[in-house]
């Protein structure tokens, strides 16, 4: 089990995780909070200009943890597949600009194709936007998502099939992302996260908790401490293989949008402190 923890400094949150505040206003509230990094989704910087947004952020006293997000690779046609590698060499430049050294990449996957043919655009797609990510350093990380998003979110649904991909692919820009809301329930988590480590391929890891009952299949995640998933556990996990990179509070919740930011605000870092 890792050791409580005991400040802020590693603590970042994701920018949708408030979603109702512009940039800015997160970057001011996280900052007094004590917040040491940010991962920025991508409608974030909508009409901004990214590069002074991630100095913007710098200057705030946080770290650019990574840009959200690049994938969706899979398509039925050559048109809609390399639309999307359009689409990721644009994530690329914008990370480039913001100063985030890593994508976070949910991979995609299409309703009605078999999952082994998308995972194999998965692998194509990447593979055909590495030397643009390696040549302006930004790496990349594949995140599995939970089984009950294969039919249209990634093909790729445990952290096997992932460490499986990063193997394949074998090039030290490409990753992986753990996320405790995804992973959770697998038998197999400790084991991979050990294997993803000793590949030297774990770059990111997200928290939050899973709800009962869970009535959105997207949108109602819960504050660690809230829910079923082990947060302080798999975080030792994560620890052992020598991650010291940050815990990425990434919290999608129609009911904490709703509600007041500041409050909402308060009640992560509460819940980072105690619960994870
Ligand atoms: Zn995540």
């Amino acid at each position: 089990m890792a050791q409580p923890i005991v400040d802020t400094s590693k603590l970042c949150i994701h920018t949708i995780t408030t979603k109702p505040w512009p940039i800015e206003t997160a970057i001011e509230r996280f900052s007094a909070h004590g917040v040491g990094g940010m991962t920025i989704w991508r409608d974030a910087l909508t009409g901004r200009d990214i590069a002074a947004t991630g100095q913007r952020i710098r200057d705030a006293g946080m770290a650019v943890v990574s840009l959200c997000r690049g994938g969706f690779f899979p398509a039925e046609t050559d048109v809609a597949r390399q639309a999307a590698i359009d689409d990721n060499h644009r994530a690329i430049d914008e990370a480039a600009a913001l100063g985030a050294p890593l994508i976070v990449l949910v991979c995609g996957a299409v309703p009605k194709q078999p999952l082994p043919l998308s995972r194999q655009q998965i692998q194509d797609g990447i593979e055909s936007i590495l030397d643009h990510a390696a040549s302006v350093g930004v790496k990349l990380a594949i995140e599995p998502l939970h089984p009950m998003y294969a039919d249209s979110r990634s093909a790729i649904n445990t952290l096997r099939q992932a460490n499986d991909a990063c193997a394949a692919i074998d090039s030290p820009w490409v990753g992986v992302a753990v996320d405790v809301y995804h992973l959770w329930w697998d038998p197999d988590l400790e084991a991979q996260i050990q294997r993803c480590g000793a590949m030297g391929k774990l770059f990111a890891f997200h928290i939050c908790d899973w709800r009962t009952p869970t009535e959105d299949l997207l949108n109602d995640r819960g504050l660690m401490g809230e829910g079923s998933i082990p947060v302080r556990q798999i975080r030792g996990w994560v620890e052992q293989t020598g991650f010291n990179g940050f815990n990425e509070v990434e919290i999608f919740s129609n009911r904490y949008w709703a509600g007041d930011q500041e409050a909402f605000l308060a009640k992560i870092v509460d819940a980072y402190l105690n619960h994870s």
